[in-house]
């Protein structure tokens, strides 16, 4: 397993889906005590930082998406560094049966459900003039249709009556039209709308609604297949205000915030956590071009 690294003020990360060998707490440690999150695609990348996080703020989780030997494997993992329980339980976001079905599960077995994390989604590069009219629809399926499947489900198994949190994780793709990516931000962009659609309806039944759209995130698949390690040594995150990707933990803490009392009074709310990327990174087609030629060259 590889060491956790804690860089200046930055928090601890790993590149792999481990979990953390050490964790500091920026914020108390019981503020989930005892809450549940439900989190799709919280088997990998972003989604496996996200549940570990919660977890060391006292809160149980499901992980939930197709591969069940991968969840159970990341559930293992997550319960060892945490000491809190993980349910690891198979869903295809775009059947809603699937969702309803473990939506059941985890009432039954952990009896509530404060938190939703719509985290799956579809992930690749591809110019437009490529992208089969099936692949943009699939898209568009796994991650608005998706989104909106699994927030309708908790919302009336549970959230209706209780109230609760939903945090999307979105993309800043769509806000200067990034190249070769017209399928994910155009579901991201749907989304950014049902966050405000959702936390107007909903606002009254105590659920808010909210969003963080991430920047480059080393560690994740997305990253690896931007060309992220390659660029990073190439120096091009000087070009960043940050100067530098984010990592895992940076997105975990964000959606703590949106997720706990910390947010008590926000809703419909998207947060940008991309070290302010999307105001001054190139849009470049033909390097990003470049980038999924030598991809798709390596698969
Ligand atoms: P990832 O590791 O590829 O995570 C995607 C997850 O979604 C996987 O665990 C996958 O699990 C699940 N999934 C895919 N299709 C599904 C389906 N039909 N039903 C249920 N689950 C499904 O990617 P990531 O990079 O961590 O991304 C996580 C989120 O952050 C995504 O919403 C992404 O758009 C967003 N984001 C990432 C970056 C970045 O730099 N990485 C930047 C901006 C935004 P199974 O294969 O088991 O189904």
């Amino acid at each position: 397993m590889a060491e956790s690294q804690r860089v200046g003020d930055l928090p601890e990360d790993v590149d792999t889906d481990d979990c953390m060998t050490s964790y500091t707490h920026i914020y108390s440690p019981d503020l989930l005590k005892d809450q549940v999150a439900f989190i799709t695609g919280g088997g990998t990348g972003i989604g496996l930082r996200i549940a570990e996080v919660l977890m060391r703020h006292g809160c149980d989780t499901v992980i939930a998406s197709r591969n069940l030997e991968k969840l159970k494997e990341a559930a293992k993992k997550l319960m060892a560094a945490t000491g809190r329980h993980c349910l690891p339980l198979t869903i295809d976001v775009r059947q809603p049966q699937t969702i309803s079905a473990a939506v059941d599960e985890t009432l039954k077995d952990l009896g509530r459900i404060d938190i939703l994390i719509n985290n799956a989604a579809g992930n690749f590069l591809c110019p437009a003039t490529s992208l089969s009219f099936n692949a943009f629809k699939t898209v568009l399926e796994i991650d608005t249709m998706g989104t909106f499947n699994t927030s309708k489900v908790v919302y009336e198994k549970w959230f209706k009556d209780h109230g609760g949190a939903i945090v999307n994780i979105s993309a800043t793709l769509g806000y200067r039209g990034q190249a070769l990516q017209v399928h994910a931000g155009s579901a991201k962009a749907a989304n950014d709308a049902m966050t405000k659609h959702l936390a107007v309806e909903w606002g009254p039944s105590g659920v808010r609604v909210n969003t963080l759209a991430p920047g480059p995130i080393s560690g994740t698949e997305g990253f690896r297949r931007l060309g992220g390690n390659r660029a990073d040594s190439m120096g091009a995150f000087s070009s960043i205000p940050l100067q530098r990707a984010g990592n895992k933990t940076e997105m975990a803490h964000s959606v703590l915030f949106l997720a706990s009392r910390a947010s008590s009074y926000v809703t419909g709310h998207i947060m940008v956590a991309d070290g302010g990327s999307w105001l001054t990174s190139a849009n470049d087609v033909s390097m990003l071009l470049g980038i999924a030629s030598s991809q798709s060259a390596k698969l």
